[in-house]
């Protein structure tokens, strides 16, 4: 097959389809996209919440809850443990497919009936101000984790204990403000470091101690700026930092985001024991093309944050499936197209439903089979509808869920991580949902205001509410957090944890690459950092290893 030159239908960019995407897509049996990759990527985000933390009721059994889910939803909320129950029939809702009219409008009636739960997640211990959790105990105000303990303010981590401020973290324990590290302890205000200890602003190191203000370093202790100093120096020399001072901090990070621009080698891309592929940060990955953040998978295309996928294209936030593709939010199955938040086998338009085979366009189902919009069919039944309904549908049948079935505001989805500059002109016509509630607040103290010093900061700044100067979210600083910053000697955050974390996110989220020259051996190459952020020192993956290892 040859690839195909289109136009994209929302962006206008021209965009290409190129062979190996059109195989897949007739092996999956998907017709080809009339949008470009990052078009496609915009409509799946309408599916994931990313949210502010609020309080509400059920709707099933009137208990306070606490929930990312928009203030006045379009559908009923149930707590988690009630929707996952007996309690309540998702079928009770069936309705009877109208030819007459579009089919879409039909499905978005339905999902406006069926109750949601009001987070994601399960088998959590004092996890409430939380989503998306698994398996994890006394965590606070994070999302987006597993296996964690007393994670506060993390996203994306596993197994993290003790911690705060930590954007996509394995196995970390007793640090702050990390992003992308793994395999450390006490490591703290660095970025893309692995097997570190007691160290702090650390880019790229590999097996380092008591490090300062290092990059590129391997299997190194007591160094400064890549200098290597004796102990009793590298402990005078740490003492007159005083990362106690919020102006200090302010100094020492912008030091670190010079040395990324000006000294620090930046590979092409931070893939591992990958083969045939093009992305970032894929591991175990092979023949994975277009994919990024992605683990344990092969013959996968134009997919954003999944793993233990095969056969699959044009997914985001998807695991554990195969020969599927136009999903968002899939967390397993066979054959799964056009569907969100939902697992099962052979089945298309599906939203929130478990394990279900069989079935067209159904919403919260659980172990169902032969079900269109939540109604029961014989098999006979079931194919001759489905049949009826997709020729009814005409060129709608094959396109992805619309911006109106999305069930958070827009600027309030994780596409604020991916997509930040995406406009309320552009979602509202494509009849997506943007907030327009003022979520900032003038009631507390701007938190500039702060003593520099932590060491002048009273303990009961925690019931003081703060007021962060980017968002204009109010916020506290609560009281292991205080105690926390007070046993490392770290000033405290002035801005909002949301604010924090979101930006962190965001140097993460680059899924476009850009040209460049490699520093030391001129080929050109594709690397993920976009032009503004000016790296100077790009590196390709043989260089890369010849030089830093
Ligand atoms: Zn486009
Ligand atoms: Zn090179």
């Amino acid at each position: 097959m040859e690839q195909e030159t289109k136009i994209c239908a929302d962006c206008k960019e021209e965009f290409i389809i190129d062979s190996g995407d059109l195989v897949l897509y007739e092996k999956v049996g998907l017709q080809v996209p009339e949008q470009c990759f990052f078009c496609r990527m915009k409509q799946y985000f309408a599916f994931w919440v990313f949210g502010k933390f609020r309080k509400g009721v059920s709707d099933l059994s009137g208990e306070n809850l606490i929930t990312v889910l928009p203030n006045n939803p379009r559908y009923p909320v149930y707590k988690s443990n009630e929707w996952w129950s007996d309690a309540w029939d998702p079928m009770a809702y069936g309705q009877d497919y109208d030819p007459s009219r579009p089919f879409f409008e039909q499905l978005k009636e339905l999902q406006e009936k069926v109750p949601r739960p009001h987070q994601t997640g399960e088998n959590n211990t004092n996890c409430d101000w939380c989503d998306d959790a698994w398996d994890s105990k006394n965590c606070y105000l994070s999302r987006s984790f597993a296996k964690c303990e007393n994670l506060n303010y993390g996203y994306r981590v596993i197994e993290g204990k003790d911690s705060f401020d930590i954007v996509y973290g394995f196995n970390l324990q007793n640090s702050y403000d990390c992003l992308a590290c793994h395999n450390s302890f006490n490591l703290n205000f660095s970025e893309n470091c692995k097997d570190c200890i007691d160290s702090f602003f650390l880019f790229d190191c590999r097996n380092c101690q008591d490090c300062f203000m290092c990059w590129n370093l391997r299997n190194k202790q007591y160094c400064i700026r890549n200098e290597q100093y004796t102990k009793e120096n590298y402990e005078n020399e740490l003492r007159k930092i005083k990362f106690d001072s919020y102006k200090n901090l302010s100094i020492v990070k912008s030091e670190l985001e010079n040395i990324l621009k000006e000294k620090a080698v930046h590979r092409e891309n931070f893939n591992l024991k990958t083969s045939s592929s093009v992305g970032n940060y894929l591991t175990n990955c092979d023949k994975c093309v277009n994919v990024f953040t992605w683990e344990n998978s092969q013959n996968c295309r134009n997919s954003v944050r999944g793993l233990n996928t095969k056969d699959c294209i044009d997914q985001l936030g998807t695991w554990n499936n195969e020969l599927s593709g136009d999903n968002s939010g899939v967390y397993g199955g066979y054959g799964i197209k056009h569907s969100s938040w939902s697992n099962g086998r052979y089945s298309e338009y599906l939203d929130i439903c478990d394990e279900v085979e069989y079935c067209f366009g159904c919403v919260g189902l659980k172990k169902k089979k032969y079900c269109i919009l939540n109604k029961q069919y014989s098999k006979e039944e079931y194919e001759n509808l489905k049949n009826q309904i997709i020729s009814g549908m005409g060129k709608e049948y094959g396109k992805f869920m619309p911006f109106s079935m999305g069930f958070c505001d827009y600027n309030l989805s994780t596409a604020q991580v991916y997509f930040p500059k995406t406009t309320k002109e552009e979602i509202l016509k494509h009849g997506g949902y943007w907030s327009e509630e003022d979520l900032s607040s003038k009631d507390g103290v701007p938190s500039l205001q702060l003593p520099d010093s932590i060491s002048e900061t009273d303990p009961n700044i925690s019931s003081q509410a703060l007021i962060c100067p980017e968002s204009h979210y109010r916020f506290n600083i609560s009281t292991a957090e205080y105690d926390f910053h007070k046993r490392k000697n770290f000033a405290l955050p002035r801005f909002h944890f949301d604010q924090r974390m979101l930006n962190k996110s965001r140097k993460l989220a680059i899924i476009k690459a850009y040209p460049y020259k490699c520093f030391y051996c001129q080929k050109d190459t594709m690397a993920y950092y976009p032009p503004e952020w000016g790296y100077k020192k790009i590196a390709c993956e043989e260089c890369y290893k010849q030089n830093i290892a």
